[in-house]
């Protein structure tokens, strides 16, 4: 049975060989007539029988030699493509400074278009400038932390001031309909062991400081991130600057391949680390 069945595979691929050498020697004739004679044709009967030759090569050649072998190997590829789809992400947290500014709509979109989700620090002085934007970075799935009313180096405020800085705040976004996360940003990263340990809220710092807010440059932006970026990292940005959402445009598409980006919540969240009053968080370090 597989002797019969081998003996016309191969009596088959002699005819398919024999009329293929043929159809080649006459368009080869063809084509060196119309170069010869300049005929416009020539580069498609070119074509033609380049992809004749092609042809003639596969099916001579690889079905009788490698047929097994090569569905074997289409085999083994389709099971490691889909176990890779498989494995999850790892998780970055992204986070904005300063804002909300008149980019900040801009990014709220960006960030849509690429299933990121980001931690807003926002600024007290800014929630009347920009409450739709507000309502609308609460609304998706962003979340909102403090960042100080005035943009206080709180090492520099009684804890009292620094309670009265972070409540004025909270009361302009309860007015939006926003309930902030109890987190605070300090401005500067001015803190000390005095403010961690005596004010109610938890503080959240980063691992990686994007610099936007000095080389205010789309690439210089884009190479510190990309230098630096790891898994469980929590990355600086500001949304104040058009640099910065430039850069962001470009970053995210290229980091969401590898990362899943999410809210810094999220990040401790699905890391099962609880976020507790009373400390410190810049990263998550890989267990
Ligand atoms: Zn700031």
């Amino acid at each position: 049975m597989f002797f019969n069945q081998n003996y016309k595979f191969k009596r088959n691929m002699k005819l398919i060989k024999t009329k293929n050498v043929l159809k080649v020697v006459s368009m080869s004739l063809f084509l060196s007539l119309c170069i010869s004679k300049d005929c416009n044709v020539g580069e498609q009967a070119e074509n033609n029988v380049t992809s004749l030759l092609n042809t003639r090569f596969e099916s001579v050649f690889y079905p009788t030699m490698n047929a097994h072998k090569y569905y074997q190997t289409i085999k083994l590829n389709e099971q490691k493509n889909s176990e890779e789809q498989e494995i999850p992400k790892e998780m970055i947290a992204i986070t904005f400074d300063d804002g909300p500014g008149k980019y900040t709509d801009r990014l709220l979109d960006i960030l849509e278009k690429n299933d990121a989700e980001a931690t807003f620090f926002v600024v007290g002085y800014n929630i009347h400038k920009y409450p739709e934007t507000l309502v609308d970075m609460y609304n998706s799935d962003n979340e909102i932390g403090l960042h100080s009313y005035s943009h206080a180096n709180l090492t520099e405020l009684s804890i009292d001031e620094i309670n009265d800085e972070m409540n004025s705040e909270i009361d302009e976004l309860y007015e939006l309909g926003i309930s902030p996360k109890s987190y605070i940003r300090p401005p500067g990263g001015a803190i000390n062991d005095d403010i961690v340990a005596n004010l109610d809220y938890s503080f959240i710092l980063w691992s990686v400081d994007s610099r936007d807010w000095e080389s205010r440059n789309v690439d210089e932006i884009i190479e510190e991130v990309n230098n630096n970026v790891k898994p469980g990292t929590i990355i600086l940005f500001h949304d104040i600057y058009e640099t910065t959402v430039d850069a962001i445009e470009i970053l995210l598409p290229e980091l969401s391949k590898k990362y899943e980006i999410v809210t810094v919540s999220e990040l401790y969240d699905k890391s099962d680390i609880t976020i507790e009053k009373n400390k410190t968080y810049s990263k998550v370090k890989k267990k």
